[in-house]
Order: C-alpha cells, then structure tokens, then sequence
C-alpha cells in the first residue's frame, strides 16, 4: 500500500485536486466526506461529530483513526490519498504506525498552500452534491444550470460550517493544530508545496506534473 497526503488549510482545493488524481487511480479518501455520511446515516458517532463539525473544532483523533484503521487494513495493493487526514500529529504519527504495520509507505505530501483572504472567499461561495459529492463554486467553478449537480442533477447544497464566522475558527485551528505536520514531514523530504491560489486548472497542472 501506498499513499499520498494531501495537506492544507480547509478550502484550499483539497477536494477538487483530488478529483484529478483519482481520474489516475488513487482511492480518495477523505475524513470529512466520511464523518458527513455518519452524520448522513444518523449514527452515534455521527451525532458525536457534527456538533464538533458545526463549530469548527476537530472530532478526537481515536475516531478518525480508526475509520482510517478500518479502511485501510487488508488494503495492501491501493494508492490512497488521504485528504484532510492526518489533521494532528497524534494523527500522523497513529498513520505511521497503521502504514508501517502493513509495510506501506507515505510516498509524498502535497502542501497546498493559499491565503486566508482567498479562501473565505472560496468557501463562502462552494456548493457540494450531498449525493455524489461533487464539489463547485458559485463563482470559480459554477454548475451548468441553477444550483443543480452536473453529474446527477441533485440539488447543490452550502455546507452548515461555511459560515465566515465558522471558517474562521476553522483557520484559527488549522494553524494550531495542523500546520506543525508541515515541519513533521519536512524532516523526511516528503513535502512539496503548491500555490493552491492559482486558477482550478493551473494548480491541477501543478499537481499532475509533481506526481509524474
Ligand atoms: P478543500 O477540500 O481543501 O476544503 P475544496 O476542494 O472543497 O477545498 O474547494 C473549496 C472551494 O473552492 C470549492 O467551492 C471549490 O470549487 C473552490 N476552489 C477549489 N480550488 C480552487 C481554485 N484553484 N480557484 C478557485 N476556486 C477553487
Ligand atoms: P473537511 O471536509 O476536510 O473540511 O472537514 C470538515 C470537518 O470534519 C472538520 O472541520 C473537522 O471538524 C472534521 N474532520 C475532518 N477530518 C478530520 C480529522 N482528520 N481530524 C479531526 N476532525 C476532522
């Protein structure tokens, strides 16, 4: 098994990056999409979550870890990109310990990086597909027609923790919490960075040519 890490401040693109890397065989794995469909199906952890989530503040690392626990054991032959995981460094170092135990590696972590102005301004405007999870924004990366998906014709909906007060927080806490991984994966040479504030299709390019 084998992996990359997709580390960066919530709206940097984590998502919409994603989706081209999957188009080349990674197995996207996203925390927050995971924690949505607990809270979806109605579960306990779900319940747990999402008063969390709507504050802005971090479900406990055992949580996330075991949902990663349980993805990717017995996953031996899989890329996976993790995206929004490890958010802690408990979390990075629990990963460690789960990809070392299957004798995977953590092949690269792409840092995006983008002012905290710019993405108010993208999170202010993204609608998401509850259905298929498709991600776009009202301005940058808007639907066809309404507020309909283009991929299932769903109606698009703005996520309970894009409030600017909410993004906020969550920025406040990005920078306590989960900008230390940067220097954690710097010391092993895996970080490299993108200036995730370029157009959609520029830092697609960015990517796609670091994983070449
Ligand atoms: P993350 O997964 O990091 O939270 P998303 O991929 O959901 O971020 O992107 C956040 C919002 O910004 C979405 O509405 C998305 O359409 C938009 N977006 C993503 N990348 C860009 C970009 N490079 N330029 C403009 N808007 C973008
Ligand atoms: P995201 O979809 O990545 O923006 O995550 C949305 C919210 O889910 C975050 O603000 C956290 O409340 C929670 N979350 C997602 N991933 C993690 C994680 N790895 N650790 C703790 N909380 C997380």
């Amino acid at each position: 098994m084998n992996a990359v890490v997709l580390l960066g401040p919530p709206g940097a693109g984590k998502g919409t990056v994603a989706e081209v890397l999957v188009a080349r065989g990674f197995r996207h794995v996203s925390t927050g999409d995971l924690l949505r469909e607990q809270i979806r199906l109605g579960t306990p952890l779900g319940v747990e979550a999402q008063a969390l989530m709507d504050q802005g503040q971090f479900v406990p690392d055992d949580t996330v870890v075991g949902m990663i626990r349980d993805l990717i054991t017995g996953e031996n032959g899989s890329r996976f990109l993790f995206d929004g995981f490890p958010r802690t460094l408990v979390q990075a170092e629990k990963l460690d310990e789960l990809i070392d135990s299957i004798q995977g590696t953590i092949d690269s972590v792409l840092l995006l990086e983008c002012p905290d102005e710019v993405i108010v301004r993208r999170l202010g405007g993204r609608r998401t597909c509850a259905k298929c999870g498709a991600v776009y924004h009202m301005a940058f990366n808007p639907p066809s027609a309404g507020e309909y998906c283009d991929v299932d014709g769903c109606g698009l909906s703005q996520r309970p923790d894009d409030k600017e007060e909410t993004i906020r927080e969550r920025l406040k806490v990005y920078k306590e919490q989960t900008a230390p991984l940067v220097e954690y994966y710097e010391a092993r040479n895996l970080v490299h960075p993108v200036d995730a504030s370029m157009r959609i299709e520029e830092v697609r390019q960015a990517v796609l040519q670091l994983m070449a």
